[in-house]
């Protein structure tokens, strides 16, 4: 009794010291035309510590959702007028938003049965619910022990606030075989409040070692490689402090906290659509790789990329499976292979609930953004399938998406990363 009373004050006392959200408005807004497009993006490039995008603006045909303080309600509006956008409120207050979505928050008070959906009670982390970063690193130590012969765990390296970084190998080549394989990468959780991104990448690992036996193909063909949270520090300040924290949590500039991990990558670094303002969602840091995360993910990746085909990475959301370039609107000289393969991918995640994703053709694209991952696995790491895949939903949640979709999600982005690992297998060096 003593002890549940204690864990409740505990429990209470994390949330009085979170950054709260009273007031805050989602607001999604389509611009119709050039000039409304560009007033967006000037707003979206100078003002995006005031405005947090939660969706980027990147062409005319998409919506962008906007969280809008309280003390910028009445310009907020003005600017609506103005360009006479139309909108709708997405979100009428951020801050209960995000106290209901507390339950799906697994904590010591609040742990669900972990039998009750995955059937899996063995392991930390069960899909039910969003796990901290203790939790998913017990996880994943969990799955290197129950399935040696598959899974491997690598620490490379630490984060700033020293945290340990991890990447799973999920193999069954010996060691001392000299065949190889073609290589997948996915990772996730570049940002640290797109929650589903890590609790699709725990899962993933999951259904390739646990569930080995139901697809052996897809092990006995293929080396994968999953780095399952990319930004620990900012994940764990998401859990803990703020719930929509993005950036990492290197105080590098002055009051402001924080680097654009995906802003960071040295392909055309700093070439448009980053923030050289430090206190900004995009700031871009100081130089190219100059921060810990990025520059552990830059090494790990270049340590297996000669035989990758494929590299995923994992955000939300709005439903996008994105291809390179992301610094230009100029298409890659592949492109057309690359939306291939991405349209027969999204076409069986959509058999599965109905689900749509648009495709990232670059084609329409009027705001750019340099820095990114997945232009710099293409251009810099020479794999040529890169994708970004934007998760669920399209902005009913946005960030806050309710942890019963974990597992639909999932499955759905099973199918389709079946589509590419099936591709992958059949590439000939
Ligand atoms: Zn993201």
């Amino acid at each position: 009794m003593k002890v549940l009373l204690l864990l409740a004050l505990l429990a209470v006392s994390a949330l009085a010291a979170q950054k709260r959200y009273d007031g805050y408005k989602v607001i999604q807004v389509k611009p119709k035309n050039v000039a409304s497009f560009n007033a967006l993006a000037k707003l979206y490039k100078e003002q995006n510590s005031i405005y947090d995008f939660w969706t980027e603006p990147r062409s005319l045909d998409e919506s962008i959702d906007i969280m809008v303080p309280p003390t910028h309600a009445k310009e907020f509006e003005r600017i609506l007028r103005t360009y006479n956008l139309e909108h709708r409120v997405k979100i009428q207050d951020v801050q209960s938003a995000i106290d209901v979505s507390r339950k799906d928050q697994a904590s010591p008070t609040n742990v669900k049965d972990p039998r009750s959906r995955s059937g899996s009670s063995r392991y930390a982390v069960n899909w039910t619910q969003y796990y901290d970063y203790t939790a998913i690193s017990v996880f994943l130590a969990q799955m290197a022990q129950a399935h040696p012969d598959i899974v491997t765990l690598k620490t490379i390296g630490k984060t700033h606030e020293n945290r340990e970084m991890y990447m799973v190998k999920i193999s069954n080549t010996p060691a001392n075989s000299n065949v190889t394989k073609n290589a997948i990468i996915v990772d996730g959780g570049i940002h640290g409040r797109e929650w589903i991104s890590p609790a699709w990448t725990t899962w993933l690992i999951n259904e390739l070692a646990e569930n080995y036996a139901a697809h052996p193909q897809y092990v006995d063909n293929l080396d994968w490689y999953i780095l399952p949270a990319m930004n620990p520090d900012g994940y764990v300040y998401s859990f803990a402090d703020d719930r929509l924290w993005r950036k990492n949590r290197n105080p590098v500039n002055g009051p402001c906290v924080g680097i654009d991990l995906n802003r960071n990558f040295g392909f055309h670094w700093n070439e448009g659509g980053a923030a050289g303002n430090g206190c900004d969602q995009t700031y871009h840091g100081p130089s190219a790789f100059s921060e810990d995360e990025s520059a552990n993910v830059r090494d790990a990746i270049l340590s297996v990329a000669d035989r990758t085909k494929a590299y995923l990475t994992i955000h939300s959301y709005g439903q996008y499976w994105l291809t390179p370039w992301g610094y230009t609107a100029d298409l890659p000289e592949d492109y057309p292979l690359l939306f291939d393969l991405a349209q027969k991918a999204v076409n069986n995640l959509t058999a599965v609930y109905g689900t749509q994703y648009t495709i990232g053709s670059s084609t329409n694209v009027l705001y750019v953004a340099s820095g990114g991952s997945d232009d710099w696995a293409k251009g810099g790491a020479g794999i040529p399938y890169s994708y970004t895949v934007e998760l669920r939903d399209t902005g009913d949640f946005g960030f806050l998406l309710p942890a019963e979709q974990i597992i639909p999600n999932n499955l759905e982005l099973w199918e389709a990363t079946k589509v590419i690992a099936e591709f992958v297998m059949e590439i000939v060096n």
